[in-house]
């Protein structure tokens, strides 16, 4: 089994506990000090940072949401000035809800550390070549899997978000032994092989980490059984890095938290009660390490459970299980989040009028797409077929615009789909 970081990865609980606490005090000075969100609502429950002595009172403080990241747009939750900041990213391509996230050079120092300890901990090192087949452009993702790669000495194709049979023939020619994609490309590019009459032995590749979308086990199956690869699944989310987050080892059995750079807690998604360990609730994430944007009890919307029964690998961080399902109506499609919210919005202005819409996601061609699903109604009845058509059209592309690709809008007779359900998410995760 191979570490990055053997002393830190399995240091015992009492040390971890230690280290989590110190670290916390810490940021939590840092954020009362500079960041006046934080210093009001700790104010408000009449906190103050010395008052923490004990990890366990870290439950008295509020939790911080993604409207809370929005509202304080651009740079409001900054614990740093702007001049320490070397990287900004923001958590989504559209700018209805807009968060932008700073790096310091010690962030992206921190980063590079755990992306290196997962591409450890599934076996990837400095004698193989990592081909990145994620977009790169303005969220995280693809560069903190750049920078762990680069860290453990891996070769990097930074290939983006090329054709298939261009991702296949640089695969071949550069004996690509690691590709980094979403689940979804993988099985794309498995489709492609057998168009081109590639046979995947005749390449190198022999490991894929997947990540930024729900994938489930019947995926990894099919892809380790037509890649013949291993398959590990990795996780993040922009607000915290991006990937780097917590990732599974090789025994495939959970997904190692970062313990040292993050304290995990479960809570009720209703009541936002702490969970025991082991049940099931809403992962909220507390950042200790991040200098420039930390972030203090942050709901990540996921749903998963946490095990702290020893893996088998020899890491004592804690492990959450696979994350298939959200806490509320946020669809993560192609790696983008995207909320009824926004799609609401964006139907109000074209349509003048409150509209009754499904979102339907489904999985074609190991795609993900999205199809708008609208009531015929009195705001968009029209006599004029050009006029409805004119609608659609409109819709279509602003859709289109704000996700960043195709999006398919039909209109339905009332009663065509359940109006409480504003999601219809058809892939299966499990
Ligand atoms: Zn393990």
């Amino acid at each position: 089994m191979e570490f990055w970081d053997k002393k830190t990865e399995c240091m015992g609980r009492d040390e971890i506990e230690q280290i989590q606490l110190e670290k916390l005090q810490a940021t939590l000075h840092r954020v009362y000090k500079n960041v006046r969100h934080y210093s009001k609502i700790f104010r408000q429950v009449d906190f103050m940072p010395e008052d923490l002595r004990t990890f366990s009172e870290i439950k008295a403080l509020p939790f911080i949401s993604r409207r809370d990241l929005s509202e304080n747009y651009p740079y409001d939750m900054f614990a740093v000035p702007l001049r320490e900041v070397v990287r900004l990213h923001t958590a989504s391509i559209n700018f209805d809800d807009p968060i932008v996230v700073g790096f310091t050079r010690n962030d992206l120092k921190n980063w590079a550390e755990l992306m290196a300890r997962n591409f450890s901990a599934v076996g990837i090192d400095k004698d193989d070549v990592v081909q990145i087949a994620l977009t790169f452009g303005i969220t995280t993702g693809p560069f903190g899997v750049k920078v762990g790669a680069e860290t453990i000495g891996a070769s990097v194709i930074p290939m983006s978000s090329g054709k298939l049979p261009s991702q296949l023939k640089i695969m071949r020619d550069f004996k690509t032994t690691a590709l980094v994609s979403t689940p979804t490309l993988a099985l794309s590019l498995i489709r492609q092989m057998d168009e081109m009459g590639i046979d995947p032995r005749d390449l190198s590749l022999k490991y894929g980490v997947f990540g930024s979308e729900p994938w489930s086990e019947a995926t990894r199956d099919e892809i380790e059984t037509k890649m013949h690869i291993t398959a590990t699944d990795t996780y993040g989310m922009t607000e915290l890095f991006g990937p780097g987050v917590a990732w599974e080892c090789l025994e495939k059995n959970g997904l190692h938290i970062a313990e040292d750079h993050f304290i995990p807690e479960i809570i009720d998604p209703v009541t936002l009660a702490p969970l025991p360990p082991g049940s099931e609730g809403e992962l909220v994430l507390t950042s200790i390490s991040k200098e420039a944007f930390p972030l203090i009890r942050f709901r990540t919307g996921d749903l998963t459970r946490i095990d702290y029964s020893p893996c088998a690998c020899g890491r004592t961080h804690c492990r959450i299980s696979r994350i298939f399902k959200r806490c509320d109506d946020v669809i993560v499609v192609r790696g983008m989040t995207i909320t009824p919210d926004q799609i609401a919005r964006v139907l109000s202005r074209v349509s003048g009028g409150e509209t009754v819409f499904q979102i339907v996601v489904e999985r074609s061609d190991g795609l993900d797409q999205l199809t708008l699903l609208i009531e015929i109604s009195d705001v968009n009845f029209f006599d004029e077929m050009k006029k409805q058509r004119r609608f659609v059209e409109q819709l279509h592309r602003e859709l289109s615009e704000l996700v960043g690709w195709e999006v398919t809008v039909r209109l339905v007779e009332p009663g065509t789909f359940d109006s409480q359900k504003k999601v219809n998410d058809k892939r299966r995760f499990q």
